[in-house]
């Protein structure tokens, strides 16, 4: 039974012991198909597509840390965002952040503006340049909170305010807040969008998509896209998150009380020229519980970017973040590539960090030696 709590949710949603053996980890139902009882008659699963055991138990628990109705489970982030967006027709308009994380925007420019859908980046930081950016034909704006990389903060209720009196949806890409942090669909959102990749999955072993929404018509298209387009994470995938996320509130106050140790250095360190970090926003004091793990950074040029991210030892030099290790990455020439040349190009001084749960002291002392470094 599930309390209210939700590191009980996290824990117990969707995760009844296993009825036939009382197993308190419900098995991995690996079975590709189902018997039925005569055509057409069956316990709810007929094809490990369109629905699986191990998968609905994950679905109903993420959907219920997201205050959500519906949850669906994808095989990435990008795969959870291609269902949403085919939700559009040819002909409609989309707005996304002039900032939106470089897969995003790729999808977006190079997949789905091919197939007829229209769309413009503005920075949704400020709610008239939303207002400024419609059209006739805008049906959906595509929030990111806090943005991959920049930490910039969206007022998710002014945004679904606007958006909801021009009958257009709003999506959050919710992977950099999680549900223990924000809680986009309480604040208005149709649609809460997951790379459970980061830090519902946690450990850097799973790759995967989610969405949680309320309406249940939109949760009917969406599962129908799910089965129709067939990109479903697998039992074990599954698994893996379902595992994930029963730690996810330990884990992420951990990530937030590191992350803020390792902001108060970075902002007296002389190698470093601004700090980005959602704790000077005044919309995210009152739309986020806390602030995050991930921290963003200028260097003072590039070349001392590019120095600092090989001279440290614990924050590992690699793309990804939101897991248990630290990472350390240079957001122009790794994660953000892709958006080289767009209007969505990122400072070459930019170093991102996503800070893990190691000691705290380890974490300051490793990443002040490669400061150091290149400070001389
Ligand atoms: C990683 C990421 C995605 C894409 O998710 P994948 O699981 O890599 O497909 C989407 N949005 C944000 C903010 C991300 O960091």
């Amino acid at each position: 039974m599930s309390g209210d709590g939700f590191e009980t949710r996290a824990i117990h949603a969707g995760h009844e012991p296993d009825p036939s053996t009382g197993a308190i980890v419900p098995p991995i139902s690996l079975a590709t198909t189902f018997a039925q009882d005569a055509v057409g008659k069956h316990r709810g699963y007929e094809y490990s597509r369109s629905g699986n055991p191990t998968r609905t138990a994950m679905e109903t628990c993420v959907a219920s840390l997201e205050g959500a109705r519906h949850g669906l489970a994808f095989a990435s982030g990008l795969a959870a965002e291609d269902a949403i967006l085919r939700t559009l027709d040819p002909g409609d308009h989309l707005i996304i952040p002039n900032d939106a994380y470089g897969g995003t925007y790729r999808l977006v420019a190079r997949v789905h503006e091919r197939h007829g859908i229209a769309w413009s980046a503005c920075d949704l930081r400020d709610p008239r340049a939303l207002e400024a950016a419609w059209l006739p034909e805008t049906r959906m704006v595509w929030i990111e909170s806090p943005t991959n990389p920049m930490l910039s903060i969206v007022d998710i209720a002014a945004a679904a305010h606007i958006a909801h009196e021009r009958q257009a949806r709003v999506i959050v890409d919710n992977t950099f807040a999680t549900p223990y942090l924000q809680q986009p669909l309480a604040l208005g959102a149709d649609a809460s969008v997951h790379s459970s990749t980061k830090y519902l999955g946690g450990h850097s072993d799973v790759v995967g998509g989610f969405i949680a929404v309320n309406a249940a018509e939109l949760a009917d298209e969406l599962r129908f896209l799910q089965n129709a387009m067939g990109a479903v994470p697998s039992p074990f995938d599954c698994y893996l998150v379902s595992r994930g996320v029963k730690t996810l509130a330990v884990r992420m106050r951990e990530h937030c009380t590191n992350a803020q140790a390792i902001v108060r250095m970075l902002r007296e360190h002389d190698a470093v020229a601004k700090v980005m970090y959602p704790d000077e926003s005044e919309v995210a004091r009152r739309q986020m519980r806390d602030f995050g793990g991930m921290v963003s950074f200028l260097a003072n040029d590039e070349d001392a970017a590019l120095e600092l991210v090989t001279r440290t030892r614990l924050f590992t030099l690699a793309e990804s973040l939101g897991a248990v290790e630290s990472l350390i990455e240079h957001p122009a020439r790794m994660t953000h590539a892709s958006v080289a040349g767009s209007p969505l190009e990122v400072d070459p001084r930019l170093v991102r960090l996503s800070v893990g749960i190691e000691s705290q002291a380890d974490l300051l002392a490793d990443l002040k030696q490669a400061l150091d470094a290149v400070a001389g």
